[in-house]
């Protein structure tokens, strides 16, 4: 477990010289580890190196996750996909959900979010690819949506998340991030109180700090590849 360590430091020291070519304060920029198909140990080892926020986007498997790891007191975050018959898991274990793309489901997570835990926090994914993505709502429609969000209870809207398409073309990835954070721009200018970009991975993180990413969002430059042959029926199905 020591390379998770010894990555952990990498990671940590990429986005605190992207934010300071940013001339940003590395402070401002929020690393999630993304733990989805890595065992328990592998965050028991990540959070023993000072990580406290993890992502998920298997809603089953990160419910075993935390229910096994529920002493830490983690942080959980969900970043895939939802789907209806699996908000009511997201609702319940996670502080945050990075997905939201139809208001249909932030009406599930607000109804089902108990009166107890503090409201989750909310990010819209943004299809900022167009066609070559299918996930996220598209660019002009994340205002109307963010409006209707924004007036749900137990939620709080806190920003826009995206995925661009796999690209070798920096130029190309820096439009992308650039317009979910032109589109966070408008919606402040309309008042709505965002303060959250979740953008950037593994291989992109400079790029999306150097337009104002606030959540990075890595998983393989932490814990290493991922075995993309392990699929369980619930990835299957999603
Ligand atoms: C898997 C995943 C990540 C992390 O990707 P890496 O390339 O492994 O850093 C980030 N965001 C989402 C939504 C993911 O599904």
């Amino acid at each position: 477990m020591t390379s998770i360590v010894a990555a952990l430091r990498a990671v940590r020291a990429r986005i605190a010289d992207a934010a300071k070519a940013a001339g940003r304060d590395p402070a401002s920029v929020r690393l999630l580890a993304v733990s989805k198909t890595c065992p328990a140990s592998a965050i028991r080892a990540a959070f023993e190196a000072g990580q406290d926020a993890f992502g998920e986007n298997y809603a089953n498997e990160m419910a075993e996750k935390a229910a096994e790891l529920s002493g830490l007191g983690l942080e959980w975050h969900f970043i895939g996909p939802l789907q209806s018959n699996k908000t009511r898991i997201v609702a319940r274990y996670c502080r945050w959900a990075h997905g939201i793309d139809r208001l249909k489901i932030a009406e599930r997570l607000a109804s089902q979010r108990d009166a107890s835990l503090p409201p989750l926090q909310v990010c819209l994914q943004v299809n900022v690819s167009g066609e070559a993505s299918k996930s996220g709502v598209p660019p002009d429609e994340a205002v109307p949506l963010a409006r209707a969000v924004a007036a749900l209870p137990r939620l709080a809207l806190r920003g826009l998340m995206c995925i661009p398409e796999p690209t070798e073309f920096t130029s190309l990835l820096r439009r992308r991030f650039a317009l979910l954070r032109q589109l966070g721009e408008q919606l402040r200018a309309e008042g709505h109180a965002l303060d959250t970009l979740s953008m950037g991975m593994s291989h992109d993180l400079e790029v999306a700090i150097a337009e104002g990413a606030t959540i990075v969002r890595v998983g393989t430059a932490i814990f290493g590849e991922r075995d993309k042959t392990a699929r369980t029926g619930e990835q299957a199905s999603q």
